[in-house]
């Protein structure tokens, strides 16, 4: 029942790395989500798709 994905965003100009919106969920809110989105780290309005490679470095970068 409850197998969220995290759908991570990328910043575009400090490279931080979040879960913006949680799947599944509507594509075109989620869509939203991202063009809406800013970066909670330096309020960046750059945000990309995070890749998982993106997701994992930043998970290692974290400790
Ligand atoms: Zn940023």
């Amino acid at each position: 029942m409850s197998d969220r994905r995290p759908l991570h965003g990328q910043c575009g100009e400090c490279k931080y790395v979040w879960a913006v919106v949680y799947l599944p969920m509507d594509a075109t809110k989620a869509a939203e989500a991202m063009l809406r989105a800013t970066c909670p780290m330096c309020g960046g309005r750059e945000v990309f798709v995070a890749s998982n490679a993106d997701v994992a470095e930043a998970a290692s970068n974290a400790g």
